[in-house]
């Protein structure tokens, strides 16, 4: 079974020749939101429409983590070590402490309920940065069918204060995003609302010292599929979902090679003791597959 395309030599160097692309767990729906706890050696990740987080153990297997889980679709790590969660079906953004209890960072703007934010990211700051399309209310299946009140924005919380700023809010369908490794740069993709012609691009943001963000210009297109999800190697490159497997682009937003997954795939990240295995969400299944080359998720 071929597991990879290259389309570029750069792309070999990060390939095992040896190492598969395995099925490590299946019968989910739809899976989304991995992020990887190293000290707990173990990869949490969302079933949303049976409403649970799950957790992936190399020794014990699949369990549950939380159930119901609000929803919950996309989460990440702040510098603290806690997850950091995005739920669909309370619209909010929360922050599991170190105790178990959750904390609310957001759920409103200007008065309004947020859509259903879908994907989340911590800056060394601190701010937190978070996309709000409208996918968790459009439909029962992933949520709660609710009425759109707010337009489908990027929003930054600020560490210090709480405050929620819109950040981005000329989006159709803002979805997975990432900061380059020095964080000068803000990937954000738009999913559109998944109709045929709707937008499949990550737009690329340079962000100023003080966190301010310019530019904004279309850096890649994604073909087949979609960026719901992404994450970046140490060298900048870009690992996004797309409808055939994992595709990576360059930091001049060059396609170099693809891993190639039997399903739709919606999002990923690094993990294992090195950071070089990825852990892929796709459709029914959480697979992985070892590389050389390292993730920049933190912790
Ligand atoms: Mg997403």
């Amino acid at each position: 079974m071929t597991f990879f395309e290259s389309y570029d030599p750069a792309f070999d160097r990060f390939i095992l020749g040896n190492a598969p692309v395995k099925r490590l767990a299946s019968g989910f729906d739809w899976v989304e939101g991995p992020v990887w706890f190293g000290d707990a050696d173990c990869l949490l990740f969302s079933d949303i429409p049976n409403n649970r987080i799950l957790r992936w153990h190399a020794e014990t297997g699949i369990s549950t983590y939380r159930s119901p889980s609000n929803f919950a679709n996309g989460h990440t790590r702040d510098r603290q070590g806690r997850l950091i969660s995005c739920e669909h079906g309370l619209r909010r953004v929360t922050r599991t402490e170190l105790n178990g209890s959750l904390t609310v960072i957001a759920d409103s703007y200007q008065g309004k309920p947020l859509n259903s934010p879908n994907d989340v990211v911590v800056k060394s700051d601190g701010s937190i940065w978070f996309s709000d399309p409208h996918y968790g209310i459009m439909s029962d299946y992933e949520g709660f069918r609710a009425t759109q009140e707010l337009p489908c924005n990027v929003y930054r919380v600020d560490p210090a204060t709480g405050q929620i700023t819109a950040v981005l809010t000329d989006f159709n369908c803002p979805n997975g995003l990432a900061f380059s490794p020095d964080e000068t740069r803000l990937y954000v993709a738009d999913t559109g609302r998944m109709y045929q012609g709707d937008p499949t691009h990550i737009r690329m943001f340079e962000v100023g010292a003080a966190g301010g963000l310019s530019g904004g210009a279309v850096f890649h297109s994604i073909n087949p599929g979609v960026a719901d999800g992404f994450r970046l190697d140490r060298q900048g490159n870009i690992w996004s979902s797309a409808k055939d497997g994992v595709h990576c682009i360059t930091p001049e937003g060059q396609l170099i090679g693809k891993i190639l997954v039997p399903e739709r795939v919606s999002n990923l990240c690094f993990g294992g003791r090195a950071k070089t295995v990825m852990f892929i969400t796709a459709t029914t299944s959480l697979y992985s597959i070892h590389l050389n080359c390292q993730g920049v998720q933190t912790p």
